[in-house]
């Protein structure tokens, strides 16, 4: 099943702001409440409610946004989102109206590692990296930029202004969950005044703005194997987004783009490259000289070698990370035509083709077989 464009689930343009993207969430989580889509609708409002979120929490992350324009749904990960977005009961529309709620009503999020009833895992992160195709045969220590977050210094992670102290939600009585109906069914679902938390930051803190939590970014230390592929990702655990409420952080996934080579192409372990050969030695035969990974090799060209044949250097290609031999490299033989050629040259060549037509058909290996395939097609 193809996925939806992100954009075209929230119907915005490619250029809508951030702000145009909420609003556009808003309207849609609206649309697919359960409250308006009961008995028959309800499930596939549920469906239609799921990929919506999806495509916000991608769209809002400015992150994952870049990613998803510059790699579409490759370059991000919408798994193992904060509570899974498992139906009505998890982290489905409970979590989504407390987001929106939570913005509207309690002007800061109450954050803090301590006290929540409902427990999130962080978001994961998503990080693309670029490196050359040598870098992947051999393995590389990389070094990468990535958001951290640390507790507030002014607030000492509480979010709560200081002189000023987080007060028990009123809503949920800080359980942090309340019921709600839903059709025939009763559900937990989290607060949407506290989101999960129990309490409420009256005066939120305003260096983080009642986070409790700042961003900020740290180097990462990426020990990339030798034989990586493009597409691969490495997971670094832990190094996600934090959890909420003493969740869990999430992942981050390290995506391996491997740049294009101007020599070598990349097929699995096997490496293929394109080697001119003039038509002189491709006739006579002769020691060409090859490119390979590790530096240099020779090749024996037979006499009469034609174009597109290809020779294979055993254990000269890639060793895959899960491989325990190494792949080839084929290396394509292009059998150059000579151009800019001088009067002296042209006359040789003449020559030549005089002596070949006086041998006949036996000079050309093709010959005979296009010579009787032609004449089937025009009979
Ligand atoms: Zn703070
Ligand atoms: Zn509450």
């Amino acid at each position: 099943m193809s996925k939806r464009d992100y954009y075209e689930v929230l119907g915005v343009a490619k250029t809508a702001s951030d702000d145009e993207i909420k609003k556009a969430y808003r309207k849609l989580a609206m649309k697919y409440h359960p409250d308006r889509n009961q008995g028959d609708k309800a499930k596939q409002a549920e469906e239609q409610f799921k990929e919506v979120k999806e495509a916000y929490e991608m769209l809002s992350d400015s992150q994952k946004r870049a990613a998803y324009d510059q790699y579409g749904h490759a370059g991000v990960d919408p798994n193992r989102g904060m509570g899974g977005g498992e139906g009505f009961g998890g982290g489905g529309f409970a979590e989504a109206f407390g987001d929106i709620f939570g913005d509207m009503f309690s002007g800061g999020r109450a954050g803090g590692p301590r006290g929540g009833r409902q427990v999130y895992r962080g978001n994961d992160l998503s990080y693309s990296l670029e490196i050359s195709l040598e870098e992947a045969a051999k393995g590389k220590d990389a070094q990468i930029r990535i958001p951290s977050w640390d507790n507030c210094d002014t607030c000492h992670g509480s979010g709560a202004k200081p002189g000023t102290s987080p007060k028990t939600c009123t809503t949920c009585g800080g359980n942090g969950s309340v019921q709600m109906r839903q059709g025939f069914f009763s559900v937990q679902q989290t607060c949407p005044h506290c989101r999960g938390t129990g309490k409420i930051i009256p005066e939120p803190c305003t260096t983080c703005s009642g986070q409790g939590k700042i961003k900020r970014q740290k180097t990462l230390e990426v020990k990339i194997p030798a034989g990586i592929d493009d597409g691969m990702r490495i997971r670094s655990t832990g190094n996600g987004e934090p959890g909420m409420n003493g969740g869990p952080p999430g992942d981050l996934y390290i995506e391996i783009r491997i740049r294009e080579h101007d020599i070598f192409e990349r097929d699995g372990d096997d490496l293929h490259c394109q080697v001119p050969v003039s038509f002189i030695t491709a006739a006579l035969g002769g020691e060409i000289e090859v490119p390979t990974l590790q530096g240099k090799a020779a090749i024996d060209i037979p006499e009469g070698t034609q174009a597109g044949k290809q020779f294979r250097l055993r254990g000269k290609g890639i060793k895959g990370v899960r491989s325990s031999y190494p792949g080839d490299l084929y290396c394509h033989i292009v059998v150059e035509t000579p151009v800019k050629l001088t009067e002296y040259q042209r006359k040789l060549l003449r020559e030549l083709e005089e002596s070949l037509k006086k041998g006949g058909a036996k000079h050309s290996p093709s010959g005979e077989g296009w010579t009787d395939k032609l004449k089937r097609f025009f009979s």
